[in-house]
């Protein structure tokens, strides 16, 4: 199924349907109609979501086990590291088809789609300021073997303000000699690679811009020190941890780019994770959207569905232009990054609204369960759970508007 896909990302013609190759998918214009490497994309996602993810996706919750199973699996299919580039042996797929993905397999289950998506979030500063040998070796690695990699930024005493990062790495010969603590690590458990920031400038008065490094840290290196499993409110599955790294010889080939490059290299990333991450939150809100509205018509009040009744079909109308608008935010945010352009303000808008929109619509199919969506038995109190981290990994949404107003001001600013 892998050589597949990976067939279908590389063609040019599928017979009996109108067809465009991954390359010529980001030179379209605006367009709703999905391209045939797309509706595979998304058919073969929502298949698997359906039958492998859904049946499993509450007894991860209730044990918080890692989904190796569903990893293995996802990574047999061709649905992960759709990103890296065909010259290293990967798909090449653009932003938008991997969003589109992302949102099947979000509407199965966030937990498990986070600790795929971690993955990706680790992988992109090698994708975007890698070498080619960086790139082959720890791309390569990913492509061959159903393993992850994660993202160490945050820490105990610095998460929204990234400038804060105390985690240090001094240079001695031909390696660096890396210490400090990181929180809050998606995959930090089970990662077989680590992207980690930190700080190579002593002076603090250093501005980030030239403060920090980037590197690739492997887990089993001496010195790697995961710390225990965090029990979270929700994305059960998803492994959270501290790390310690004591003493960490890091070698010189492993520098992102090279000193001082690393703030730009963190944040960077985001510009073309958070769309992926907006479409998951899109995948849950759908996923609430569709389990209120088949409860809503079942369920019987004062003689009829509850659905007849004008409160409840509004609110499922309202969830409706929350789910419909969040999903044109994070295309719109996707496909900038496809046409090559600057898409920091889209992002921000993507993943903000999402997040927001995401966690009304939870708690509005909570309501519509009334006191069956209060009870573990039902989807939807899950479903409230898992939304909440939307509005926290990845920037929290004060921050995502901070950026947006940012952008908006350096926008006016230049063009007065
Ligand atoms: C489950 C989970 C998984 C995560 N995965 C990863 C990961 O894989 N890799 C990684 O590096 N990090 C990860 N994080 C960390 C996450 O990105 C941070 O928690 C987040 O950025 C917020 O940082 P903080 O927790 O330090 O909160 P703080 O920065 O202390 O913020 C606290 C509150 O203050 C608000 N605030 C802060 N500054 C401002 C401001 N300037 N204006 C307005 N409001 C502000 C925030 O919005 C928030 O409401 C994860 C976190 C969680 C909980």
């Amino acid at each position: 199924m892998a050589q597949l896909l990976r067939q279908i990302a590389r063609s040019t013609i599928v017979p009996g349907r109108r067809t465009f190759s991954a390359q010529a998918e980001s030179s379209t214009g605006p367009s709703f109609q999905l391209t045939d490497v797309q509706y595979e994309f998304q058919q073969t996602a929502r298949k698997f979501a359906r039958e492998e993810i859904i049946p499993v996706a509450a007894q991860h919750d209730r044990t918080g086990e890692y989904p190796w199973d569903i990893i293995r699996k996802a990574h047999s299919l061709g649905l992960m590291n759709l990103h890296v580039p065909q010259d290293l042996g990967g798909m090449g797929v653009n932003c938008i088809t991997s969003c589109i993905v992302a949102e099947e397999l979000a509407y199965a289950c966030t937990g498990i789609f986070t600790a795929l998506e971690a993955s990706t979030l680790g992988q992109t500063p090698v994708y975007l300021a890698g070498n080619t040998d960086q790139k082959k070796k720890y791309l390569g690695r990913l492509l061959e073997e159903p393993i992850v990699a994660a993202y160490c930024v945050t820490e105990p005493g610095a998460g929204s303000d990234v400038s804060g990062v105390k985690t240090r790495a001094e240079k001695k010969g031909d390696e660096y000699i890396l210490n400090g603590q990181k929180m809050w690590i998606t995959n930090g458990g089970v990662a077989n690679w680590y992207f980690v920031l930190a700080r190579t400038n002593p002076d603090p008065k250093a501005p980030a811009s030239k403060a920090f490094t980037g590197f690739i840290v492997e887990r089993d290196w001496p010195g790697v020190i995961p710390g225990r499993k965090e029990i979270n409110m929700g994305q059960r599955a998803s492994d959270t941890r501290g790390i310690t790294f004591e003493d960490v010889r890091v070698p010189k080939e492993n520098v992102l780019i090279g000193d001082g490059a690393g703030f730009k290299v963190a944040m960077g990333t985001f510009d073309k994770t958070r769309p992926p991450v907006a479409s998951g939150a899109v995948g849950l809100a759908q996923r609430c959207l569709d389990e209120a509205t088949k409860y809503a018509l079942e369920r019987k009040t004062f003689g009829v569905p509850i659905a007849h009744h004008q409160a409840v079909s509004f609110m499922l109308a309202d969830m409706a232009i929350g789910v419909e608008t969040s999903r044109l935010a994070y295309w719109r945010a996707a496909w900038e990054v496809d046409q090559g352009r600057r898409n920091t303000y889209y992002a921000s808008i993507a993943k903000c609204h999402a997040a927001d929109v995401a966690n009304k619509i939870a708690a509005d199919a909570v309501q519509i369960f009334g006191g069956n969506g209060f009870n573990s038995e039902y989807p939807v109190e899950k479903l409230m759970r898992d939304a909440k981290i939307y509005q926290i990994y990845e920037g929290t949404s004060q921050i995502q508007r901070v950026i947006i107003s940012r952008e908006m001001f350096t926008q006016k600013a230049e063009s007065a």
